[in-house]
């Protein structure tokens, strides 16, 4: 099956400083690299998990996917057409298939906006005609369960639920193949959060489309997607079906980041894995695997190597590690050392 939406070995750089200031300071490369090589796809009805810490370029592969940010190369495709090669308005068919759900519930909502004209912007945005759009947003409204008399409402007078129920009918509105739900529950109280995530998750049966999820919570990674990719410094570490990265990590940061979950059942034993450190800046990093700093499980060769992703035999789960977790041990299997091959000295590939 092909799929809805193919990323390959996307790249994507920030400028540290303006020119002329690269000029005075002698600065020969002020860019840093803010999402490094990634490649992923998404198939028709699937949801995927971009999962890591502030600052891992989680936000930055989205905003590239629905062309709020320039790539510097790699290549975005839907349905196997490259959005690169396509000038503006051929494009333009293209990228409504995909609606962004932004961070902030309320913040993202136009404070000068009714409901019922943030319901109904986006068909003016892609200049498509509707016969009703009031019954169209009336529509909307009803579908993530609001009254229709909150067509006439104010961002200002939401709660943050309601907000971002309005969100999700926004994205709803020209009905997408895939949504991207930047931290869909983020600002909720915890029983808000699982009605939205429960609506998501009824309107993904209901409507057949594909969500891209983005998020440091793994309660909802857990509850709501298939497979998950684990990001660290702009990198996919590890990738994986959801239930088999939570059974059995093979990389010690997502190790790490699992423990440090909060666990629901009250009676659960916690394991904590204590992070080592910050997260390394983007201007500096770590030479060969960039988790070294951190890791409990660094040897010599880690602060060398760049490690090579690696696969699970049925290559199902991939990870970037030399000495990758065994199945059910807190202790590293030995098995990736000579697979990992000699690197440059500043042991990226
Ligand atoms: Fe830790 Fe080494 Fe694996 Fe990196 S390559 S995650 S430092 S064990």
């Amino acid at each position: 099956m092909s799929a809805l939406l193919r990323v390959e070995d996307l790249r994507v750089c920030f400028r540290t400083m303006g020119p002329l200031k690269a000029l005075v300071t002698g600065t020969k490369a002020p860019f840093i690299d803010a999402v490094c090589g990634v490649s992923f796809e998404i198939h028709k009805g699937e949801t995927l998990a971009l999962v890591g810490e502030s600052g891992s370029g989680k936000s930055t592969i989205a905003r590239t996917i629905i062309g709020l940010q320039r790539a510097v190369s790699g290549s975005i495709r839907i349905d196997g057409q490259e959005i690169e090669e396509l000038s503006g308005a051929e494009r333009k068919p293209y990228l409504r298939r995909m609606a962004m759900m932004f961070q902030d519930p309320i913040g993202s909502l136009s404070p000068r906006l009714t409901v019922r004209s943030l319901l109904t912007e986006p068909f003016r945005i892609h200049g498509l005609k509707h016969p009703d759009l009031g019954g169209e947003a009336e529509r909307l409204l009803r579908m993530v369960g609001l009254p229709a008399d909150f067509a006439r409402r104010y961002p200002h007078q939401l709660s943050g639920g309601q907000a971002r129920r309005v969100g999700i009918a926004r994205a709803l509105a020209l009905n997408p193949d895939l949504i991207i739900a930047d931290e869909p529950t983020a600002g909720l109280d915890v029983s808000v959060q699982g009605e939205v995530l429960n609506l998501l998750a009824r309107l993904q049966d209901e409507l057949g489309m594909a969500i891209l999820i983005i998020t440091h919570n793994l309660n909802v990674v857990r509850h709501m997607t298939d497979r998950m990719a684990i990001m660290y410094l702009g990198r996919f570490i590890e990738v994986g079906s959801t239930e088999r990265i939570f059974d059995q990590p093979r990389h010690p940061y997502t190790e790490a980041l699992l423990a440090a979950n909060p666990e629901p059942d009250p009676d659960a034993v916690l394991n904590r894995i204590e992070l080592k450190g910050e997260v390394p800046s983007l201007m500096r990093r770590p030479s060969g695997c960039e988790f070294h700093t951190r890791c409990r499980y660094a040897q010599d060769i880690c602060s060398r190597v760049f490690p090579e992703p690696s696969a699970s035999e049925d290559a199902e789960h991939s990870f970037r590690c030399h000495f990758p977790l065994g199945r059910g041990s807190d202790r590293p299997l030995e098995t990736t050392l000579s697979s990992a091959g000699p690197k440059s000295d500043d042991g990226q590939s």
